[in-house]
Parts: structure tokens; C-alpha cells; sequence
């Protein structure tokens, strides 16, 4: 039977983790504190702000919401990055990605402080990725998507060393972050793309197959094999209802060793990483 690898235990088990910590530091009079830069009022960022202070909250940390209206100025925006790297009190930021088009989204990013970067969105951290410098007492943050990922292996006990694992998607923000960080734990690592010959054969010599391409129901039975694992990053909404990259029915008729589902699976991770960050992000600064 596949074992279902569901995202709520793995951030329950980081958030608890994270608690001690934010109390030490709060010891010390630092209050583990996010800043969350949002222009306008998209539903998807206004759900992700939601989760995101409920999972600060259930850790004692605190969320600050910078809410700029949907025309802002782009040097309002600017200056609101720049308080924000200034301010003493702020140890992360966030910045909601993409931006409206009419923004130069690139100028705000470069002005981001790296050291308060919590999501990969500078030149400074994508190097860290890269260069395998993320992670406890090392400079860089990796985004937090592929990092919920590898934090939803190591609680479910899948050990990547020697394992071929196939990433679909090869986006800046998750499919080529992702595998570097697996490639960091020794898997061997194919990535695939819209330019990808065979995708079901790639995709079908994995041990472990990661879905990130963005297209709802990609993945169907040709693409698996029994015994394999899947991890379906993909979020999208069909007729209403959440699904992911993997198509629900085609994997329902191969028996896999475990997939994440959609949603509950990978999503719900990404909050307690946020959390994990910005803690490690005050403790640099203590
Ligand atoms: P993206 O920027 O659109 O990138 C998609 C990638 O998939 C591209 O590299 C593309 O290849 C590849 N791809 C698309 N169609 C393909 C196909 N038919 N065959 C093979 N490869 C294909 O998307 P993204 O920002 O990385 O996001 C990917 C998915 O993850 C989305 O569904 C997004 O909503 C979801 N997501 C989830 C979370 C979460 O917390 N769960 C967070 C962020 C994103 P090319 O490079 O050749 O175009």
C-alpha cells in the first residue's frame, strides 16, 4: 500500500522543534520577527499570509505585515525594503513574488538584505545554494519550497544517498535550488523540462520522483513504477478543487512505496521553513 507522506506532521514536528529556540532568544530580548512585504490583495498571498501567522503565532514568533496598496509607487516599494533591512527589530523578509509586471521586480530584490533574505530571492543566497553553503552555522537561506522538500524526506527517513532521484521543472525558485540541495545529499540527480525527450522514461528510472513543473495532472500511470516515491509540489486549482502536477487516478493504480498528497502535502511545510529561517536569521544576529 502507498504510504502517504503528509506534510502536517513533518510541520509540527519543525515548528516544535523551532519553540525552544524562540524562547532562548526571546531570553535574550529578541522576538524572532518576519516582516512581510504584500502589494495589493491576491487571494493566493493572502492564504499563504494567513498560514504563515498562524505557524508563527503556534511558536511564540511574530509576523510584521507590510500591506502596500495594489498602485504603490516603485520607490514606495524600494523604501519600504530599505526600513525594513534597517530595522533592528526585523530579523526576515518577505517579499511576495512575482510582483505586479508594472514593477521592476529585479531592483527590488537586489536591494533585499541577504542576511534577512528568507526566501532566496538575492543573487547572494541563490550563490549559497549553489556553492552548498545553507543550512545550521552556514551564511546562506535556500528558498523555502525545495528546502520544505528535502526537511519532508529527512522526517519520513528516506536517505537520497546513491538514490537516482528525476526533478520535473527547472524553475529558478524551485526546481534548480531543489536539485542542488539533493545533489548536497548525495542523490543522483536528473532534472527534466518542457524540452525533456521521454519524459515518462526519465521519469520512470527514478527512485524518487519530484514534480514541480506547474501543469495540473503532468504526471500520470506511464511516468510511474512500483516501488518508486513521488513528491508532488505542484499546486493548482481544477473545477474548484486543489490538485497537483501528479494525476490523482493514474498514480492510484500503481502501487507506490509513498507520494505526498495535494494538498497537505509539501505546501504545508513551507510555512514551519519560513519559521526555521527567520529563527536562525535572530540567532545570527544574537
Ligand atoms: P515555473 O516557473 O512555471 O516552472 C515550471 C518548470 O516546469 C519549467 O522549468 C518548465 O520547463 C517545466 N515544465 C513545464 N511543463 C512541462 C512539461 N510538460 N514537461 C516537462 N517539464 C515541464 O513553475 P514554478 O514556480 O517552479 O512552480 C512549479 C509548481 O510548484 C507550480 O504548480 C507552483 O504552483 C508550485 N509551487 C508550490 C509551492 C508550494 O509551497 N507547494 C511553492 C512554489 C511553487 P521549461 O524550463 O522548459 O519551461
Amino acid at each position: 500500500m502507498t504510504v502517504e507522506w503528509k506534510g502536517a506532521p513533518v510541520a509540527k514536528a519543525l515548528t516544535e522543534s523551532l519553540v525552544p529556540r524562540v524562547e532562548a532568544l526571546k531570553q535574550d530580548g529578541i522576538l524572532p520577527t518576519l516582516a512581510v512585504v504584500r502589494v495589493g490583495e491576491r487571494e493566493d498571498d493572502l492564504s499563504y499570509e494567513r498560514g504563515l501567522c498562524k505557524r508563527f503565532a503556534s511558536a511564540g514568533a511574530e509576523v510584521r505585515v507590510v500591506a502596500l496598496p495594489a498602485d504603490a509607487p516603485q520607490e514606495e516599494l524600494e523604501n519600504t525594503v530599505r526600513t525594513l533591512n534597517e530595522d533592528g527589530g526585523v530579523h526576515g523578509i518577505l517579499l511576495f513574488s512575482p510582483l505586479p509586471k508594472r514593477y521592476d521586480e529585479e531592483r527590488v530584490r537586489k536591494l533585499l538584505s541577504p542576511r534577512k533574505d528568507v526566501d532566496c530571492l538575492t543573487d547572494a543566497n541563490a550563490f549559497c545554494v549553489y556553492a552548498g553553503k545553507c543550512g545550521p552555522g552556514l551564511p546562506g537561506f535556500a528558498p523555502c519550497t525545495p528546502q520544505a522538500v528535502v526537511e519532508l524526506l529527512d522526517f519520513y527517513g528516506y536517505d537520497l544517498t546513491g538514490k537516482n532521484v528525476t526533478v520535473v521543472g527547472r524553475s529558478a525558485v524551485v526546481g534548480k535550488p531543489l536539485a542542488m540541495l539533493l545533489l548536497q545529499r548525495n542523490a543522483t540527480v536528473t532534472v527534466c523540462h518542457t524540452r525533456t525527450r521521454d519524459l515518462p522514461a526519465v521519469c520512470r528510472n527514478a527512485d524518487l520522483l519530484v514534480v514541480c513543473a506547474g501543469k495540473a495532472g503532468l504526471i500520470g500511470a506511464d511516468c510511474l513504477r512500483e516501488g518508486m516515491c513521488v513528491v508532488d509540489v505542484g499546486i493548482h486549482v481544477v473545477d474548484g478543487k486543489l490538485c497537483g502536477d501528479v494525476d490523482a487516478f493514474g498514480a492510484s493504480r500503481v502501487p507506490l512505496d509513498a507520494c505526498t498528497p495535494v494538498p497537505g502535502g509539501v505546501g504545508a511545510v513551507t510555512t514551519a521553513v519560513l519559521l526555521k529561517h527567520t529563527v536562525q536569521a535572530a540567532e545570527r544576529r544574537a
